[in-house]
């Protein structure tokens, strides 16, 4: 009677009713709630969820509900079938429960919850499920957060990559990275140039003509697509990997110029200054520091590089307004973010599919709204 009781206050369904509730005589545990329409209430299509006129009713089938008292808790219901106008003869809609599955929308929500704490295969131990029970969950709140999330405003994003399967396989990222919103966006298969075209396909025109600031590392496939889609944003590098191209270039200068010195006879000027020259001139050693004025008095090719470089360092402590209002993006924000999604994977066990991946990973990560359940068991 308790149950009942609970079971009209927190999770009431309009137009049913909660009957009798029973011990399972076989286990002696489960308590099984017979559920019946309320009387003059009619069913709804559950493809339109208009009301439809009675057709027949359909076995009884068991749902279950979140356990109390680590008392596992079914509903039992026989589902009418209507003959809606529009679609024939179909199942009615149930406010407990979707489809064919045999747990609750409420469990679902329950289930995928916990998951979000501990690992996946200790929810389902601990609540008696299976694992796919758990995957099914999961799906439940993700696909109706995918379907609800709001995108209208998304105005910064990430791009990344993540090694998937131990290193050998990639999947590309993309984030939100405003101020007031960072989470999961997309992610798909591989990281080539069609990669990335698939996510402004899926994501639209309209909305990537608003984005304002992308974040990516400097992967070639990648700048040439946002270059071609995101004509309206600004693409903001990460100053690491700037500096190196930086000095891959110096020291192919410094490479070339040394060979044809010594070639023309010239006393080895640039012989042991690789890393005289890669370094920034605070951090040289008190033995560099005069090969270093020593090489600058010389008018050569190599130097005259080396003078741009530390020339450009400046940009970095340029701030103009412009530059302070993006300052606030930096691949440091992307990074934090991808460090969470690899922790997801690394703890992810029998995560081989791809699909399932992509779940586990918005669901962590995803930022999505979560459906609508009456009461929310946490
Ligand atoms: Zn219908």
């Amino acid at each position: 009677m308790l149950l009942k009781t609970i079971l009209n206050r927190i999770q009431h369904y309009k137009g049913f009713v909660y009957k009798s509730v029973q011990i399972d005589q076989s286990t002696g545990r489960e308590r099984i709630i017979d559920i019946e329409p309320r009387k003059n209430s009619r069913a709804t299509c559950s493809k339109c969820c208009k009301k439809s006129p009675g057709y027949d009713r359909l076995p009884e089938r068991l749902f279950m509900f979140v356990p109390m008292w680590s008392i596992p808790v079914l509903f039992r219901y026989r589902p009418r079938r209507v003959n809606c106008n529009v679609h024939g003869v179909v199942v009615e809609h149930l406010p407990w429960a979707k489809g064919k599955s045999s747990l609750c929308n409420a469990f679902r929500f329950f289930l995928s919850q916990w998951a979000r704490l501990i690992s996946w295969s200790q929810v389902a131990d601990r609540f008696g499920v299976s694992w796919d029970s758990i995957f099914e969950s999961i799906k439940y709140v993700v696909d109706h957060g995918l379907k609800n999330r709001d995108l209208s405003e998304v105005q910064a994003i990430g791009v990344d990559e993540i090694a998937i399967k131990s290193g050998h396989k990639y999947a590309t990222v993309v984030y939100q990275i405003d101020a007031g919103c960072r989470r999961l966006l997309w992610i798909g298969k591989d990281r080539k140039a069609k990669t990335l075209l698939r996510f402004f396909h899926d994501f639209g025109k309209e909305r990537t003509e608003r984005i304002k600031v992308i974040c990516s590392d400097m992967w070639k496939p990648y700048l040439k697509v946002i270059a071609k889609k995101a004509v309206n944003a600004v693409n903001v590098l990460d100053r690491f990997h700037i500096m190196k191209m930086f000095n891959d270039a110096l020291d192919k200068v410094r490479r070339e110029e040394s060979a044809k010195l010594s070639k023309d006879g010239y006393e080895p000027v640039l012989k042991n200054t690789r890393w005289i020259l890669a370094k920034r001139p605070e951090n040289l050693t008190d033995k560099q520091r005069p090969r270093l004025k020593e090489l600058l008095s010389y008018n050569i090719k190599s130097v005259r590089a080396y003078l741009l470089r530390e020339d450009f360092q400046q940009f970095w402590e340029y701030v103009s307004h412009w530059f302070l209002t993006k300052r606030q993006y930096s691949s440091g924000i992307v990074e934090a973010i991808n460090a969470n999604a690899k922790m997801t994977i690394r703890t992810a066990h029998g995560f081989r599919q791809f699909e399932t991946l992509k779940y586990a990973l918005f669901h962590k990560l995803g930022g999505l709204p979560l459906p609508q359940i009456n009461h929310k068991f946490f």
